[in-house]
């Protein structure tokens, strides 16, 4: 078996991709927020349609993350608070992913996308609450229930990690706070790279911060390390 790698143990220098973000939707202070720049600093190659930004290495902008064949781990900390109870079926708060390149400004989201894999936290009729929802190339794969309450006033702290596997084409969403494996998504197709995206939502209903956690910030405990490498196993 395999060590997990996160970023910090191979040296890659992950962190929000300042250069690409929606600036028109969403900015970042230090954690990306559902909120437009009061600034427009000029720049090509923001993302005009998606609802966030992707993530950079800084020592290859270029590419998402390393194809070294080592499983990559990254977290998302996020603090929500609702302005008022959801009542729209799909309506987006958060999500985190992977996706092609070319899929990254196709829509304000990626959930819907082919050659994409992400994990949305939305308002769901079905159940009647506030679900965390897999998407798998553009076809919704399953949900859990009973994310956050869905009244307004209170904020909450949602707390998540993707591991990503192209050796075994894997990718793994988990509930840091549950301590729960919420997805496992194999025959995932790694022929291209797959860059990390993170989009916040919804301004007028909802307050969304998202802390991108990596490398040595992450709070590898040995449980959550062992609960990776069976998700990977
Ligand atoms: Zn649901």
């Amino acid at each position: 078996m395999r060590s997990l790698d996160t970023p910090a143990a191979t040296g890659i220098p992950l962190k929000y991709d300042k250069e690409r973000v929606n600036l028109n939707k969403v900015h970042i202070n230090t954690d990306l927020v559902n909120r437009k720049s009061g600034t427009r600093p000029a720049g090509e190659g923001r993302l005009k349609k998606y609802e966030g930004t992707c993530s950079t290495d800084t020592h290859a902008p270029t590419t998402p993350h390393p194809m070294d064949g080592c499983p990559q781990y990254w977290e998302v900390e996020n603090r929500v608070y609702l302005d008022k109870p959801l009542t729209e079926n799909g309506f987006l708060i958060l999500e985190v992913g992977v996706c092609r390149e070319e899929q990254r400004d196709v829509s304000h989201d990626i959930g819907g996308r082919p050659y994409s894999y992400c994990m949305s936290v939305v308002h769901c009729t079905t159940h009647g609450g506030i679900c965390r929802e897999i998407w798998r190339v553009g076809k919704y794969v399953l949900c859990l229930l009973d994310t956050l309450p869905n009244t307004a006033g209170t904020s909450h702290t949602l707390h998540y990690g993707v591991v990503y596997d192209d050796a075994r084409k894997k990718i793994v969403f988990i509930d840091v706070k549950e301590k729960k494996v919420m997805s496992t998504l194999d025959n995932v197709d790694c022929s291209e790279p797959l860059w990390p995206m993170f989009g916040v939502y919804n301004p007028g209903d909802v307050t969304v911060s998202m802390r991108f956690v990596v490398g040595s910030d992450i709070n590898m405990a040995e449980e959550k390390t062992a609960m990776i490498v069976m998700a990977l196993s």
